[in-house]
């Protein structure tokens, strides 16, 4: 599948402000994978089809989860995490995408997990680095990515985890996982 038929498939799917987003990720992770030795081809079609889920309905993502046996932990965490696992089911199923690298990256994009693979990583950092987003830090991340694949990942880790602290809402596993494994990394 070529770059014009992914996106042709992840547009109708997709608000024009995700739409553009997806287009950042897009060319961010194909510069990362560049820059890291990862296929890029991969890293093209993982970043287009990483929110394609984010807009389905909760009802219908609560449905998936139970009747695909998802990790039913999911429910009891908040929805926005859902679009991740959900989304890579749904890329296999409906657009025929059965390269579990990809879906993998899919999968993971949000949470993350601890032992992610390149193409995991590069989908997480690009999704977080994107020349759209302007949260706090983030261009702290973008400097750390240009040296360095695991920094990037690690201090964007650590800013979701503080911002969901402030918040005081539930951290998913996953996303402790993540932290714990790459603070521990290298040691
Ligand atoms: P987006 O789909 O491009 O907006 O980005 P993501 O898929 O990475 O993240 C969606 C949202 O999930 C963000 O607002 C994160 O703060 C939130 N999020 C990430 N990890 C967790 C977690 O462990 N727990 C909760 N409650 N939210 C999380
Ligand atoms: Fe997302
Ligand atoms: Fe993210
Ligand atoms: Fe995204």
């Amino acid at each position: 599948m070529n770059r014009e038929e992914a996106l042709a498939f992840v547009k109708p799917h997709l608000t024009e402000k995700r739409y553009i987003h997806t287009i950042g990720v897009m060319e961010t992770a194909i510069t990362l994978a560049s820059k890291y030795a990862v296929d890029q081809k991969k890293a093209e079609l993982a970043a287009i089809f990483h929110d394609y889920a984010k807009f389905r309905d909760l009802d219908e993502m609560r449905n998936i989860i139970v009747q695909k046996s998802l990790d039913p932990l999911l429910l009891s965490f908040h929805s926005e995490l859902w679009h991740a696992p959900v989304g890579a089911l749904l890329v296999q199923q409906e657009i025929g995408i059965v390269d579990e690298e990809i879906l993998s990256a899919i999968r993971y994009h949000t949470s993350g997990r601890k032992e992610m693979t390149e193409l995991e990583k590069i989908i997480y950092v690009a999704d977080y680095i994107e020349p759209g987003r302007d949260f706090p830090g983030v261009e702290e991340v973008r400097k750390l990515a240009e040296v360095s694949l695991d920094a990037a990942l690690k201090q964007s880790v650590k800013n979701t985890i503080n911002f969901l602290l402030k918040k005081e809402v539930p951290i998913y596993p996953d996303t402790l996982n993540l932290y714990n494994w790459i603070v521990t990394k290298g040691e």
